[in-house]
């Protein structure tokens, strides 16, 4: 069940300080969008901004990844301006090994996030990435599909 278990665990993205970032000496984040960053569907919130303008004071470059459409993605990214693909088919990993060539990532300084095991978790850990796992955002707002999932996870996690 080792493929499923991440490597970090955190409340919440904005647990995630810079100074962990750089003593991991990360310089990109390949990160989920739904119940990772934002709730489903919703745009990001103000400790989102604050968050990103720090991964920016220290050159850290985030990178959304979504199984969502393109769409969504485009619509929470645009105001500020940084790079995110939609229907990533994570957890298969030939389309995103293509954008972390275009944008100079290696395996080594990246980590991935995410609130799933088996899309998030898994991709990252094929990519060879550190893994870090999250609690969803406002998971009372989740489509039943992912409530589904859910509990797939609490039966993996439990045999941890
Ligand atoms: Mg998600």
């Amino acid at each position: 069940m080792s493929y499923f278990k991440p490597d970090f665990l955190f409340e919440h993205f904005s647990d995630i300080t810079m100074t962990w970032l750089d003593n991991n000496r990360i310089t990109h984040i390949f990160s989920d969008l739904d119940s990772t960053l934002a709730a489903h569907n919703q745009q990001g919130s103000v400790q989102f901004e604050e968050w990103l303008d720090r991964l920016h004071q220290h050159n850290i470059q985030l990178v959304i990844l979504s199984n969502n459409s393109q769409g969504r993605v485009d619509k929470f990214t645009e105001p500020y301006g940084i790079k995110g693909y939609g229907m990533a088919n994570k957890p298969a990993i030939s389309k995103i090994k293509g954008i972390m060539k275009e944008v100079g990532a290696v395996p080594e300084t990246s980590i991935f996030l995410g609130d799933q095991l088996f899309t998030d978790v898994w991709c990252g850990k094929r990519l060879g990435m550190k893994t870090v796992l999250v609690h969803p955002v406002e998971p009372e707002h989740e489509p039943w599909n992912v409530s589904i999932k859910r509990k797939f996870e609490t039966l993996i996690r439990n045999r941890w």
